[in-house]
């Protein structure tokens, strides 16, 4: 049987590379609005995004934190530009066994953008002024048990790779902090 079909706003942030000075705003304004409590710390390691940069030639690329990957994938990429060769993965979403980023310092867990759920805008986007990222709305119809499944396809690769008690542990812990 077919599922009911629901609205759903897609959110887009545009990224425009030559836009983009290597500031660092983004990264410390996004650390900032997920430290618990919110607002009283900010380590650019938390954030959800994070600017590759190059400055010597100038290239700065922000990169949003995406899906966690419970293993590393076969094929790497290795990209170059200006002549200058990024290490391997450089420019990867994802939080994966091969490496660091995107995963929160104390508990390991994964970090995913979240769009900065409850604000009117994402914070890192109001926070660039030089308008490298700029926010994009458009309303989609989708179906309500894809979302559903998608959900817990998240949830059990999550609960596979930390423990069912680690990531309810973790949820208690932000909630008492942070019951907005
Ligand atoms: S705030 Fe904007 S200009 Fe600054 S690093 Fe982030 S994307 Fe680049
Ligand atoms: S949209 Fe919010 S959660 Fe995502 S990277 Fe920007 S500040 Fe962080």
């Amino acid at each position: 049987m077919k599922g009911e079909k629901k609205k759903k706003i897609v959110k887009t942030i545009k990224i425009d590379v030559d836009k983009c000075n290597g500031c660092r705003a983004c990264e410390v304004i996004c650390s900032a609005f997920h430290a618990a409590p919110k607002y009283s710390s900010n380590n650019p390691a938390r954030a959800r995004i994070r600017v590759i940069r190059e400055p010597l030639t100038d290239i700065y690329v922000p990169v949003y934190a995406g899906d966690y990957a419970p293993a590393e994938c076969a094929g790497r990429d290795k990209y170059t530009i200006d002549g200058k060769e990024y290490d391997e993965c450089a420019f990867c979403r994802a939080s994966c066994p091969s490496r660091d980023e995107f995963k929160e310092p104390d508990s390991g867990l994964p970090l995913k953008c979240d769009m900065c759920e409850g604000e009117d805008e994402p914070l890192c986007v109001k926070w660039c002024l030089a308008d490298a990222l700029v926010l994009e709305e458009r309303e989609e119809e989708i179906d309500e048990e894809e979302e559903q499944a998608e959900l817990e396809v998240g949830l059990e690769s999550l609960a596979d790779k930390y423990g069912m008690q680690k990531i309810l542990d973790v949820v208690a812990r932000m909630s008492k902090k942070d019951p907005g």
